[in-house]
């Protein structure tokens, strides 16, 4: 419901945003904007249902820019709540106030009032007391609305949000140049050294037509380096065209850019936006507005992926020592100490699952979020301003790996780690895991140019199967074929390897072929090709990498190091692991207090 009246607000063109509650919305929710305003007419007629002024034209549902268009909102509130409106536009000389209860309007006068807009909702379901029971808790719904005007006010920095809850601020952030101002102000300094700035990634898409304009897409934002690692999807924010939405080609898309740049079920912060024509996207397509629809799905899959995987190519974020202490999925920070950040500290966790629930019927759209709330754990919201003014260039971007392949080593710690010196700092390098990235990196070129390194076996290897990986062999035989084992059936239910990818132990072969069985298992049906492909190259990496507790030379050390740097992503290994820590300069020198 605040959604609502966010975009509302938005949409009618507001710079100041002030929300104010109480008791996580249940007694007030108030929207205070200084937006276009209401006529006195349509301040009456936006409680009519379907009585939307954003639809000029039935061409119009094709290309909707506003964030709201079914003139549903107002009304459905109304409906439920005693309602104020106080409203005035520019070009009126008084202002309208208009009161309703349950849906009823009790009264509607001309009052004195600045430009803008102000509605205040009290007393929610007063009127439906069996759907009081599906609110949530007051402080999940406070965490909910706090998460939703942070994510707002990260859409719009050139705005100025508000949040008041009882009383006392959770949120000031007030208007500054840049969308990585408004991350420093609203999460802090720490959480932007940890992201890695999209800078406007263009894509064109072009249409069958030949005189049909190509559609730009755009995608800006910011995500964490892989480094970061949460163990759920509460910290991904995915807005389209200005709306916050929940979009699961999005978040696949999201997901495959940081497939084998991280474990599994982990997953990245995320701040993404996208901008495109509005005949590519329907907005139409869930009550709540928080689903949408790409007219070219997997075009738009594509191409939000391949823009952050590239992002990441390029800035190539290196682990800091910092990230050592706590390598797997670390809690996002903490709430900034304040009384109210305190209140709210113990609030569950948004999980994004379908509502356990039974679907309420009254569907604000509050972004289809449900709420588990017997996984309480600390909330990890991390809302309000006062981190004070941006300092010029004080935070800079996690510090490159490009340059990983100059780095000159200086020998090896217990046969299982490189350390080697840099302009940067002090760097240590698993090299099991620097080779697997190696190896991979090449299993894939090799398997996308037909030509795997593969060895023949003196005896044939026999492997035996399950029915069902039987017929998932069957399935991905090519695939086999172009990563390098050659392999026939060999009786019921059995295979013959008889050649295998270069590097692979003998003993090791059966079980790097039931491991690719499994992933096709798992995979297959719902991921592409390409992530079959990611799958088995990573398998027959890992195999075939050199292992830790092996002592190398300089020259084999020197090789590794350029053969790293000289790889697409040499950050992690396919699953995910770091490859290298950086104990860099500056921290060096302070260590030693020499700054
Ligand atoms: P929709 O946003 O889908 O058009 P709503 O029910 O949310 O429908 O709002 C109905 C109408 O009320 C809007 O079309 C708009 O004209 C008007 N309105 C609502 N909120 C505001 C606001 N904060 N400022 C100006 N006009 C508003
Ligand atoms: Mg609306």
């Amino acid at each position: 419901m605040v959604k609502e009246l966010l975009e509302n607000s938005l949409d009618a063109g507001a710079s100041n945003l002030r929300v104010e509650i109480e008791n996580g919305g249940r007694r007030l929710i108030r929207i205070v904007d200084d937006g276009c305003g209401m006529l006195r007419d349509d301040a009456l007629l936006a409680f009519e249902r379907h009585a939307t002024s954003k639809l000029r034209d039935v061409k119009d549902l094709l290309s909707i820019a506003t964030l709201g268009f079914r003139g549903e909102a107002l009304p459905s509130i109304a409906s439920v709540s005693r309602l104020l409106l106080e409203t005035r536009s520019e070009e009126e000389q008084t202002g309208t106030r208009v009161e309703i209860a349950g849906g009823k309007i009790l009264s509607c006068d001309e009052i004195a009032r600045a430009g803008g807009t102000s509605i205040t909702v009290r007393d929610l379901f007063f009127n439906v007391p069996a759907r009081k029971k599906f609110l949530r808790s007051e402080q999940t719904e406070l965490a909910h609305i706090a998460s939703l005007v942070t994510h707002y006010s990260l859409a719009h920095p050139d705005k100025t949000f508000e949040l008041w809850n009882g009383g006392a601020n959770l949120l000031l952030a007030t208007p500054v140049a840049t969308a990585r101002e408004r991350v420093f102000q609203v999460f802090g300094g720490q959480t932007l050294e940890d992201l890695v700035e999209l800078e406007g990634r263009k894509g064109l898409l072009q249409m069958p037509e030949p005189d049909e304009p190509a559609r730009e897409f755009v995608l800006r934002g910011f995500i964490s380096r892989p480094q970061v690692q949460k163990n759920n999807r509460n910290s991904i924010y995915i807005f389209v065209n200005g709306r916050l939405i929940r979009d699961r080609l999005l978040l696949h898309a999201l997901s495959s850019a940081y497939h084998n740049l991280m474990p599994p079920a982990c997953f990245p912060f995320a701040l993404l936006f996208l901008e495109c024509d509005c005949e590519e996207v329907d907005v139409n397509v869930h009550p709540s507005k928080t689903e949408v629809r790409f007219r070219h799905q997997s075009w738009a899959h594509d191409f939000v992926r391949d823009a952050i995987r590239e992002q990441l190519m390029q800035s190539r974020p290196a682990p800091s020592f910092s990230y050592s202490s706590h390598p797997h999925a670390q809690p996002a920070a903490e709430l900034p100490y304040s009384e109210s950040s305190q209140q709210i500290q113990d609030a569950p966790v948004f999980v994004m699952q379908p509502p356990l629930l039974p679907p309420p019927r009254f569907d604000f759209g509050d972004g289809g979020i449900a709420v588990a709330p017997q996984q309480a754990q600390p909330l990890k919201l991390r809302i309000p301003d006062t981190h004070g003014a941006f300092p010029d260039g004080a935070y800079s971007p996690p510090s490159s790996m490009a340059r990983i392949g100059d780095l000159r080593p200086l020998g090896q710690l217990h046969n299982s780690f490189i350390v080697a010196a840099g302009v940067d700092g002090l760097w240590i390098i698993d090299q099991h895991v620097a080779h697997e990235r190696i190896l991979f990196e090449q299993a894939l070129a090799q398997m996308a140019a037909g030509n795997a390194h593969s060895q023949r076996l003196l005896m044939p290897k026999i492997v035996e199967l399950t029915a069902e990986q039987q017929i998932e062999y069957a399935r991905i035989a090519d695939e086999l074929l172009l990563s390098g084992f050659d392999t026939e059936p060999f009786g019921n239910r059995t295979i013959a390897i008889k050649a295998a990818p270069a590097g692979v132990d003998f003993g090791d072969l059966d079980r790097v072929l039931l491991e690719i069985l499994e992933i096709a298992e798992n995979e297959l049906r719902s991921v592409s090709l390409s992530d079959l492909r990611r799958g088995i190259a990573a398998s027959v990496a890992c195999r075939a990498a050199i292992k830790i507790n092996t002592p190398l030379d300089q020259k084999k050390m020197e090789w590794m190091l350029r053969a790293l740097g000289a790889t697409e992503y040499p950050m992690a290994c396919p699953h995910g692991r770091p490859v290298a820590l950086q104990y860099g300069m500056k921290e060096i020198l302070k260590a030693f207090h020499r700054i």
